[in-house]
């Protein structure tokens, strides 16, 4: 059996479409545009490539977006006091501090700055304690890109056993949340947890976010499961070049998965597609519309 792949790329394409039309909808409401303003600090050259790419794509779905660029010294006090001007700006929607962030400053006090209701990122702890208690919350953006990739393939969510590899806030509890409220059975694994390959064994959807180059095997994978690999490890490649590889050893899961994604092409490009969608509910939530009505 050879899994069907997952195109993620065409997936996150057809939700910015979709965004875009509501965007146009929201204007025609609210006789404004959603507004997203992402600040990075310092020259991390993928960090640089990565807000670019956000800002293409923020505009193409025809919201404002705008980016703020502080030098790689910025304080956390002179960072806090930007978020704190977003947080009061009347046109911002959405808040994106890029991470990492340079060693002087403290993320997650940056985190718990932004304003829940423009935290786009869904990081803050009022937004992830929502989350976990089944209440509407700005998510982050990769496990919701997760959910949506799992349901757009058919995959039933709703009784089957999910294994989440990795514990992050950014994407191992909360994807773990929302496999949680979407029904399924969840088991959160970590670096401690014992036997890894038979607890996945176990499981109906696994979820690889762990940050270990093809750590999950295909003898790991339950026959027809639905792997969804988070995963971007950089490895050296041919010619001195270097290519991008998942948690999990594509080659091997896909002889015994059901449906599968690929690493590039698979999660990552739905990343910023949430991100969108993100922004725009935080404008609805902020116009006091409901999302789902646009
Ligand atoms: P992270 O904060 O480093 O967390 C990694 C998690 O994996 C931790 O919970 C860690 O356990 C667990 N872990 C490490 N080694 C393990 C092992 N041998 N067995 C089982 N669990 C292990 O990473 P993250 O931010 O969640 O990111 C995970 C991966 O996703 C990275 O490759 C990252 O680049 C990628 N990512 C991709 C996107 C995207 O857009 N596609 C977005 C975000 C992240 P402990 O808690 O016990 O240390």
């Amino acid at each position: 059996m050879t899994a069907v792949r997952i195109d993620g790329k065409a997936v996150a394409a057809e939700l910015r479409g979709e965004i875009a039309v509501k965007v146009k909808a929201f204007e025609a409401y609210a006789k404004r545009l959603p507004g997203l303003t992402v600040v990075l600090v310092g020259e991390d050259p993928a960090s640089e490539v990565y807000v670019r790419n956000k800002g293409v794509q923020t505009r193409e779905a025809g919201m404002v977006s705008n980016e703020i660029k502080l030098p790689g010294t910025t304080s956390q006090a002179e960072l806090l006091s930007v978020v704190a001007t977003l947080n009061a700006d009347k046109s911002v929607d959405g808040i994106l501090v890029q991470m990492p962030l340079p060693k002087q400053i403290d993320t997650q006090a940056i985190i718990e700055a932004i304003d829940p209701a423009k935290d786009v990122d869904g990081l803050h702890p009022a937004n992830a304690g929502k989350l976990n208690q089944g209440i509407a919350a700005l998510t982050p953006c990769t496990p919701l890109g997760c959910m949506i990739l799992l349901e757009k393939s058919g995959v039933q969510i709703a009784g089957a056993n999910a294994v989440v590899i990795g514990r992050s806030i950014l994407v191992g509890r909360p994807v773990a949340a929302l496999l949680l409220a979407a029904n399924a059975t969840v088991t959160i694994a970590h670096s401690r947890t014992r036997d890894l390959a038979a607890v996945c064994r176990q499981a109906d959807i696994v979820i690889a976010a762990v940050g270990k180059p093809e750590l999950v095997r295909g003898d790991w994978i339950k026959p027809g499961a639905a792997v969804i690999d988070v995963g971007i490890n950089r490895v050296a490649g041919e010619n001195g070049k270097t290519r991008l590889i998942g948690d999990v050893h594509y080659a091997s899961a896909e002889q015994v998965a059901g449906v599968i994604t690929p690493v590039p092409g698979g999660v990552g490009p739905m990343t910023i597609a949430c991100l969108l969608q993100n922004t725009l509910t935080a404008a609805c939530y902020r116009e006091k519309i409901d999302p789902k009505s646009l």
